[in-house]
């Protein structure tokens, strides 16, 4: 089974650029055929591109000339799942698991091309082989995109997916309690969210369920006390509040607008932001969403800060609509979520999706709590990530994207050039650096086409049922079994060696929905969890170093290798890493996911990086300080040498010297919390310490 190959860019010029085409143009020449290849390559037959298609109506091709004609175009790559007989040298025999592999450009290069330009039904796409050039009907398509055509691809299907279906693309699919709390718009084109109208059967529900509690502005009288997935936080404040409406949410900004306020989610983070001695309020009511198209056909969707992204996609996904970025659980509720700047792999974090929120604060000349609609600026890019900072977040408004599938294909490395060498062809991929082996687990992912072959879908079920026995509860059950068991050493290190590398299956694509695919039930064992994050530039040399620190850290070596001994040496932290001989043998495969540019002040992939890589360590073991003295040294030491920065939501063991230095834009972050703040009311001790409002220069009101 060949391994996924990377397409060489072409050398050629790139053509002149059509005065009608609004994307980025390249050529590519078509892929020679490759008659060695022991697979059959295919043609897919793309949909048409209206810009492109109506740009180059003067050219020959569509007036009907036979030569084939250099025309401007984008390039994309297809990887196609066909039907045959499984290769004799593949571990599943399987008859899918035939991969060919070819590339086209986007507007179709060529005459005989454009003739054979052919419509997309999700489900059974036509394809032609070009070996035989006979017409063939196969069960789907994977599609490859380069990475930086992966939104504009999930936009146009966007706006088919809304000409397809525009009566149910409009539909509200649940309502919010009415609101009579004063709204203002701070900028943008959006108008501030108007309630629509209650259907009269939802609004009984609603009114006898409003009267059935009592009001919710009013605290418990017995606090819960709250712990939160990690259980390393775990605190009962003076007042805990689950308000129904923003007049509730008001009416508490009002009574504490002298003390500190802090907004708990789905409490799945690690890190200090969530605690608070004071007031505390959670908005685990408040999961209305709302839906609107636009003019140009695009799906925005309101969602309430408490809903939970699992409920949110199943609901989009009943209008075949999907979030446009999604992290690796579906747990958290979405105004936690943009916190602290979630992520998955191959896209921008969920934080720089969001086009509007809604926030209850404090208007900065009158003191009065208020709500603000913000949509533009830097006001929206601070409240993209905000920390739960800049006051509560009511809802959240994103560009939705149709469903869309992915492929997923396993396969291990050796180097992690060889992992990203193919990210071109998988743009969605993240891997794994695996402790003690010390080579690399990839799961390839690109966008596909969905598969409805009844007998795939069954092979499907079972992936995934297979997946979740093995990884999501075998493996972890495993993990625990080891560190907090039997707490061996060289049975963690020979387990790692010896069975986690023949636990994936490989050479076989899988294709589901995207929410399926890019998802695990991560959540399901209780781990504790740092992440740091390196720019493009610094990655392989990140990972080395990585390495070695935890090769010492296990005991294995005493020394790093001379690069990393060096490179220690520069920061003068070499007899500190001695210190940690033995220290820790890490037993969680480290994932490394890629996150493209944000548009915000202050998420991780923030900045000028064109991306930043991602390197989760995780533990299961208890007590926790051995690793937290690992991390400790991996955060202190990767941010001096590769500017790495850290997860807001996990882990963080730094400051407010870190903060300042990692992220320019950070004073304008604190800048835009006062306007909203101006008490520091939403600042708890953690927040006051990294934004450095602790110093009596920073001190709120000062
Ligand atoms: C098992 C697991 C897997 C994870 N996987 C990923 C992953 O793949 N990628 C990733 O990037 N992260 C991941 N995380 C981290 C997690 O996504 C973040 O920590 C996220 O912020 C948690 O969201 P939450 O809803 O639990 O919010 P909480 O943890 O409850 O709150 C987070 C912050 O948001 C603030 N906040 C919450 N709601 C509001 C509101 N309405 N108004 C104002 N402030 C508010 C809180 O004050 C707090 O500061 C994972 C965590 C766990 C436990």
């Amino acid at each position: 089974m060949p391994k996924p190959v990377t397409h060489k860019k072409s050398q050629r010029p790139a053509a002149k650029r059509s005065s009608n085409i609004e994307v980025s143009l390249s050529t590519t020449p078509d892929r020679p055929p490759q008659h060695s290849d022991p697979n059959p390559h295919w043609e897919f037959a793309h949909p048409p591109q209206p810009s492109l298609t109506e740009s180059s109506s003067a050219t020959p091709l569509e007036s009907g000339g036979a030569e084939p004609v250099e025309r401007p175009s984008k390039t994309i790559s297809y990887t196609q799942v066909g039907w045959g007989p499984a290769p004799k040298d593949s571990r599943i025999g399987h008859r899918f698991s035939r991969i060919s592999r070819f590339s086209t450009d986007f507007a179709g290069n060529s005459c005989k091309r454009q003739q054979r330009r052919d419509r997309i039904d999700s489900g059974v796409n036509t394809l032609h082989s070009t070996e035989s050039n006979q017409r063939k009907s196969v069960p789907s398509v994977v599609i490859r995109v380069p990475f930086e055509s992966f939104e504009e691809s999930l936009n146009r299907g966007s706006r088919d997916v809304c000409k397809r279906q525009p009566s149910k693309a409009v539909a509200p699919i649940s309502f919010s309690p009415p609101t009579s709390a004063p709204t203002r718009v701070i900028r943008g084109p959006f108008a501030p969210t108007n309630a629509p109208p209650i259907a009269p059967s939802r609004q009984r529900t609603l009114t006898s369920s409003l009267n059935a509690v009592p009001p919710s502005a009013t605290p418990m009288s017995h606090p819960p006390e709250i712990v939160n997935f990690g259980a390393n936080i775990r605190f009962r404040p003076k007042q805990y509040y689950e308000p129904r409406t923003e007049d509730e949410v008001l009416d508490i900004l009002r009574r504490h607008a002298r003390d500190k306020i802090r907004v708990v989610a789905a409490l799945h983070s690690w890190s200090d932001l969530l605690q608070s001695d004071d007031a505390v309020v959670c908005l685990k009511r408040f999961t209305h969403i709302e839906t609107r198209v636009d003019d140009e056909g695009h799906t925005h969707a309101t969602v309430g800060a408490g809903c939970r992204i699992k409920f949110l996609l199943k609901e989009l996904g009943k209008q075949n609509l999907t979030l446009p970025a999604i992290g690796l659980i579906t747990e958290q509720m979405i105004a936690g979520a943009i916190a602290t700047g979630t992520h998955g792999s191959g896209n921008h974090s969920i934080s720089h999706h969001v086009e509007e929120v809604r926030l209850a604060a404090y208007n900065h000349e009158t003191g009065e709590p208020e709500i603000f609609t913000i949509s533009a600026g830097d006001d929206l890019r601070a409240a993209r990530c905000h920390l739960g900072c800049m006051g509560v977040i009511l809802s959240v408004s994103f560009r939705c994207v149709p469903q869309y599938y992915v492929g997923e294909i396993n396969a291990k490395y050796q180097t992690i050039e060889d992992v990203l060498a193919h990210e071109e062809d998988s743009p969605l991929q993240h891997f794994f650096l695996q402790p003690h082996r010390w080579g690399f687990t990839v799961q390839h992912r690109s966008l596909a086409q969905p598969l409805t072959d009844p007998m795939y879908r069954l092979d499907m079920r079972l992936y995934f049922i297979g997946f979740f026995v093995t990884f999501d509860v075998g493996l972890h059950l495993a993990f625990k079994l080891l560190v907090s068991v039997l707490r061996s050493r060289s049975l963690t290190r020979l387990f790692h060696r010896h069975v986690v590398p023949f636990l994936l299956l490989e050479d076989k694509t899988y294709i589901g929905r995207s929410d399926q695919i890019l998802t695990w039930e991560h959540e399901l064992f209780r781990h504790f969890e740092i992440e740091l994050f390196v720019p493009k530039e610094h990655l392989p040399e990140a990972a080395e170093f990585i390495t070695e620190v935890l090769k010492v850290c296990d005991g294995a070596t005493r020394e790093p290798s001379e690069k990393v001994a060096a490179l220690l040496d520069r920061i003068d932290m070499r007899d500190r890493l001695a210190s940690l001989h033995g220290v820790f043998t890490h037993h969680y495969p480290i994932c490394i996911r890629r996150i493209l540019r944000d548009d915000t002040l202050i998420s991780m992939a923030t900045g000028d990086d064109e991306c930043w890589y991602s390197f989760s360590f995780i533990t299961l073991s208890r007590p926790r300080e051995n690793f937290k003295q690992m991390a400790d040294f991996l955060a202190d030491s990767t941010t001096r040498l590769f500017r790495a920065r850290l997860h807001w939501g996990k882990y963080f063991p730094l400051g407010h010297d870190h903060a300042r230095t990692a992220y320019p834009r950070l004073d304008d972050f604190t800048t835009i919390c006062r306007k909203y703040d101006p008490l520091g009311v939403f600042q708890n001790a953690f927040t006051e310490e990294i934004l450095g409002l602790n110093t009596a220069e920073g001190h709120p009101g000062s």
